[in-house]
């Protein structure tokens, strides 16, 4: 893992998302678990030479963010939204998130094969949040603040993590850095606000959920290419389109890459993010609740 700072610690370039940990002076808050076994069994004995891990906090639904927690044994408290805890492990049309997984051993982590769990022996142990919020949450951990801000859009339960003594958030997959954008569990609408809110923070480093360590002028990247997205299928939809002729003809396959592993996945996404934005455009988008 790459050392951002003398107390943080960030995963950005193997398959699944970006996790990370801060150490505090009263023990180690991890952000999300690495997808692939053995990354997540590394990071978790890296974490605990640090101290106790006295917080996981999963910040979306998402396989690549949620399957290592099943090498995290001795957390003292899993935290997440609600709508994660609900959707913890959800099978989609799209996705299967156990399989998905499994899928990934064979290219991308060969040697985590023999500790890759069964279904059965999985879902036994999936070490699922035990602290469920419905909105914001702060706290403190050592000489540690850790804002958790809902920011939903990428997924219904998504969470920004700001440590104000670091100068940095950790704001998951409602940033793609340089990478393509997975749209099919999204709101693109509530996606821009949280984008929107995220700028009022005042901080100067920004961990994305893929990609690279950034800043947060991704924000405004970010928020650059869904509003392409949505603009391209609005104008598509506004012409009387069919879907079947979004699918044949549109898409920033040139654009970016998907992150890493998953470059032959680039298809699907597009379809999926496709087919999302359709059935989104072609009824009233829903209304995001207001900021309190
Ligand atoms: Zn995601």
């Amino acid at each position: 893992m790459e050392q951002i700072s003398k107390n943080v610690f960030v995963e950005t370039k193997v398959r699944g998302c970006n996790p990370a940990f801060v150490i505090t002076s009263d023990g180690v808050v991890v952000i999300d678990t690495p997808q692939l076994p053995t990354r997540a069994v590394e990071m978790y004995q890296l974490a605990k030479s640090y101290g106790p891990i006295r917080y996981l906090i999963n910040t979306e639904q998402h396989v690549d963010h949620i399957f290592g927690n099943y090498y995290f044994d001795e957390v003292e408290h899993i935290i997440s939204h609600r709508a994660t805890f609900d959707n913890f492990m959800t099978v989609y049309p799209q996705i299967n998130p156990y399989l998905y997984a499994k899928e990934a051993i064979p290219t991308d982590d060969p040697e985590g094969a023999s500790i890759f769990p069964d279904e059965k022996t999985y879902f036994s142990k999936p070490n699922k949040p035990d602290i469920i919020i419905d909105g914001d949450m702060e706290f403190k951990v050592g000489d540690h603040t850790f804002q958790l801000l809902w920011t939903p859009g990428h997924t219904p339960g998504q969470l920004a993590v700001v440590v104000p003594e670091e100068r940095m958030m950790f704001v998951g997959d409602t940033i793609f850095n340089g990478c393509q954008t997975w749209l099919y569990t999204s709101n693109v609408e509530q996606w821009i606000r949280s984008l929107d809110r995220l700028l009022e923070v005042d901080v100067d480093i920004v961990i994305p959920g893929h990609g690279p360590v950034c800043t947060k002028q991704e924000l405004y990247v970010q928020r650059a290419f869904l509003l392409e997205w949505v603009t391209q299928i609005a104008v598509a939809v506004g012409k009387g389109w069919s879907k079947e002729e979004c699918l044949a003809k549109l898409g920033f396959a040139d654009r970016f890459p998907v992150d890493i592993g998953q470059e032959y996945m680039l298809n699907d996404v597009t379809v999926n993010n496709i087919n999302a934005l359709y059935d989104q455009l072609t009824v009233k988008m829903p209304v995001m609740p207001r900021k309190k």
